[in-house]
């Protein structure tokens, strides 16, 4: 008798401490948890109900007791791994909470009340973002409102690429839905590496944590919470730069360094002056997947059409044209350097990276993505937090109109817009 369909339904017993690590192929694939507990990156499963992943999504079912999982569907790989650095990550989050519960126990000390600001580090593809999604999860589950920075500009997690942000994080981060767009506080760069603009990078990473500095000091819940950071994974010449940059400029008590024992050793020696840092070596989990170029470029596409059209495609842009009268789009830095006769007498011309240059609206702006700034006035641009973003969809130099794609309809929630170099073909 011919077999019939095989059936794609499928159970796996996971062990206490171990895990079940999964990449989802192009085709529909979902599991539930039928008996036991576990959790995907420190979010625990409902039990019984089946979840649906997207295509290519990576991710680990882990248990900590033992859980029997039903899978459906075939994936690209999944098999269970037993040796995970889970135990120390959980040791972390102890401490911290330790931390939390002290700052919390002082509300009028303004350093005691000060909750941990972790940051994470380490090369590209060393389980960072994971890893802080864990930290925010468990601690959120616990009650507390941990704020979320990300200052990964070329995969960040809270908004699209290009950008720096923050957010706070009020229950465990859903692995399908990824972080609520809530509000989050974010700052354009407009490309998807620091490369592009150095300066500009540190003006705004000071910017985002001057302004978290200033929401903390009126609210001790999100202070004692404290914060946790995700870098890039630049970490050798202008990426280690930067990483001190971003240490100092938020204040991190605590470093997390994973998978690199030199980058933990530097770090180290150039903190040892700061006896309120804490430099700690973490081991990379063995689940991490690496992405390649081509991986990553397609990733950061797909977060820009997950923010017009939503993680699960659920909602619709809305397309509006304006006349080029209507729109001041700016540039900032590069562009020609400042005429000699307008600088003091022996100063050489250099480009200013931070300098505001008004752009030409032409077809060159054609599948740009910009943001659209709180700024109140050009000069408030580059310190100005952006409210969202819209993607040019269409240029008529003729009739002087462009056409463009907004989450909603309606006005632009500002009238300057900034240009990077961040571009996307709708597919
Ligand atoms: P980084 O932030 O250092 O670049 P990520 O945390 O984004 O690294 O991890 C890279 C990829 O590996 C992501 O797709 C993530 O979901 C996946 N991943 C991380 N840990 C595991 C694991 N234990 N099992 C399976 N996939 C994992």
């Amino acid at each position: 008798a011919s077999a019939g369909p095989v059936s794609s339904i499928r159970q796996v017993k996971l062990d206490k401490e171990s895990e079940l690590r999964i990449e989802v192929a192009e085709t529909p694939f979902r599991l539930r948890v039928l008996t036991g507990s576990a959790e995907i990156f420190g979010t625990e499963i409902p039990p019984e109900i089946w979840i649906s992943f997207p295509p290519r999504l990576k991710f680990a079912v882990f248990t900590w007791y033992g859980a029997m999982i039903e899978m459906d569907g075939t994936t690209e790989t999944d098999y269970t791994a037993d040796e995970t650095p889970m135990i120390s990550y959980v040791n972390v989050h102890a401490v911290l909470e330790g931390r939390r519960n002290q700052a919390k126990a002082s509300p009028s000390d303004s350093d005691a009340s000060q909750g941990p600001r972790v940051i994470v580090v380490g090369p590209t593809d060393s389980g960072k973002s994971t890893l802080s999604k864990m930290l925010l999860s468990w601690a959120s589950k616990q009650g507390w409102k941990p704020t979320f920075v990300d200052l990964d500009i070329g995969q960040g997690s809270i908004t699209i690429p290009g950008c720096i942000a923050a957010t706070p994080i009020e229950m465990p981060i859903d692995p399908v839905e990824g972080i609520p767009l809530e509000m989050p506080l974010v700052y354009f760069h407009g490309h998807p590496s620091p490369t592009a603009n150095v300066d500009l990078y540190k003006v705004l990473v000071k910017e985002l944590a001057q302004t978290l500095d200033k929401q903390f000091s009126m609210n001790t819940e999100s202070r004692a919470a404290g914060m946790v950071i995700n870098t890039m994974g630049w970490i050798d010449g202008v990426g280690y730069d930067l990483l001190l940059h971003a240490i100092h400029a938020f204040n991190a008590s605590v470093v997390l360094v994973l998978g690199q024992e030199k980058l933990c050793s530097m770090l180290k020696d150039v903190l040892k002056s700061k006896p309120n840092v804490d430099v700690v070596k973490l081991q990379k989990s063995g689940g991490v997947v690496s992405r390649n170029p081509k991986v990553r470029q397609r990733a950061r596409g797909g977060r820009i059409r997950e923010y017009f059209y939503g993680p699960s495609n659920d909602l619709s842009p809305h397309s509006s044209v304006a006349n080029f009268s209507d729109l001041s789009i700016y540039r900032i830095g590069g562009g020609p350097p400042a005429p000699r006769s307008a600088l003091p007498i022996g100063a050489e011309p250099t480009a200013d990276p931070t300098r505001l240059v008004l752009v030409n609206i032409n077809r060159d702006l054609l599948h740009l993505v910009l943001a659209v700034s709180y700024a109140k006035e050009p000069d408030q641009i580059i310190s100005s937090n952006v409210a969202g973003f819209i993607y040019i969809t269409e240029v008529d130099v003729q009739r002087k109109k462009i056409t463009y794609l907004a989450p909603g309809p309606g006005e632009l929630p500002g009238k300057y817009l900034i240009m990077g170099s961040l571009t996307w073909v709708e597919t």
